[in-house]
């Protein structure tokens, strides 16, 4: 099958190559998919995208257009796809629902202990040859109350961990993991969570029910010295409320790997430009801010998972056999509509 690869960089097109390439013709560019670009795709059955790429519906209907049916998501998160408009444009999508969870709750990690004991200022001092150590006093997590947002694959990793660090964990999410039960963790309602914890860390999906669940009134009601870790989506957390209570000092640190706006400026090479967007400048600003570009994921064991479970759904679509990860079936309402 004749495959296009959007948004591939050196990082991941080894993987992708290696395993896609191995059985079907794939051509890659490092172009997002956009309006401008969906025309790339003309003479492709299916393309492969990342969750950079903008797959709203105008995008889908040019895709559809140009014969694309079939997209395999190259991400657990799908919240940059309509899946309503691909149905109707007839095109089936899946993703990789599972790829080595430990990548991302391993990376939420290492933004913690990075924030909590200064490791970014003791290099810099270390680089100016100043020892003193008067600004680098952090605090031990064990003890701490840790809660998760999310329980599913990434969270109960990142559940684990705490569990090993010594830490209670506290956890709000709408379905009870019993794996995050079995191993201590306690379920309490947001509400109580965002009041009781030392530490907060984000792993629930972007959709409507966590859009901006991290506001105004959420911050407020925060302990003041919060270490807040979001590796999930941008919008769950409202940028500019974030903004207005690290001014107001309603929060200790911040640990961000994603940002609502973070399309077309993560993952690209911005060196030259002028970035023009005021609130990225301003959360970059902050001492108590750490920010990663959308790279929690980026381990050698999350990529060859990545791209062998792509190549599967891939496999699994070509040969019309059934796709445990296809998020949507414009093929039944492709078959009900011809009935009527
Ligand atoms: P998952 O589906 O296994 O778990 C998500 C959990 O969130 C589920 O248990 C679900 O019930 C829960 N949830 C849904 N709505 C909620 C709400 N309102 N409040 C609390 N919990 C809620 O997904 P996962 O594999 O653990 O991934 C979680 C998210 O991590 C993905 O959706 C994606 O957005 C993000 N992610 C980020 C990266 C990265 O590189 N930064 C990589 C992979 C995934």
């Amino acid at each position: 099958m004749r495959i296009l690869a959007y948004s591939t960089k050196p990082y991941d097109k080894p993987y992708l190559e290696r395993c896609l390439g191995a059985k079907h013709e794939v051509r890659f560019t490092e172009r997002r998919l956009t309006l401008d670009t969906a025309s790339l795709a003309s003479e492709f059955e299916a393309i492969a995208l990342f969750t950079s790429d903008d797959a709203s519906a105008p995008v889908l209907e040019k895709l559809a257009s140009v014969g694309v049916r079939f997209i395999a998501l190259r991400s657990a998160g799908f919240d940059h796809v309509d899946l309503n408009a691909a149905t109707k444009s007839g095109i089936a999508v899946a993703n990789v629902p599972e790829y080595s969870p430990y990548s991302i709750a391993e990376h939420a990690v290492a933004m913690l202990m990075t924030v909590n004991r200064k490791i970014v200022q003791s290099q810099l001092l270390m680089q100016l040859q100043d020892f003193r150590l008067d600004t680098l006093t952090g605090f031990d997590v064990h003890g701490k109350v840790v809660g998760i947002v999310g329980t599913g694959k990434i969270g109960v990793a990142f559940a684990r961990i705490m569990t090993g660090f010594g830490a209670v964990v506290l956890a709000s999410d709408p379905v009870r993991n019993p794996e995050a039960e079995a191993i201590g963790v306690r379920y309490v309602q947001f509400g109580e969570l965002i009041k009781d914890c030392d530490i907060i860390s984000i792993h629930c999906p972007l959709n409507d029910s966590t859009r901006n669940l991290f506001s105004k009134d959420r911050f407020l009601q925060m302990k003041r010295n919060v270490v807040l870790i979001n590796t999930s989506r941008g919008a769950v957390v409202n940028t500019n409320d974030l903004i207005e209570a690290l001014e107001k000092k309603n929060i200790g640190a911040v640990c961000l790997d994603v940002y609502d706006k973070e399309k077309g400026l993560f993952f690209e090479d911005h060196r030259a430009d002028v970035l023009t967007d005021p609130s990225f400048a301003r959360l970059r600003s902050f001492t108590n801010v750490l920010i990663t570009g959308h790279q929690a994921f980026l381990t050698h064991e999350a990529l060859t998972g990545i791209a062998a479970t792509t190549l599967a759904n891939i496999d699994c679509w070509s040969e019309k056999a059934e796709c445990r990860n296809q998020l949507n079936q414009p093929d039944l309402i492709f078959a009900n509509n011809a009935v009527q």
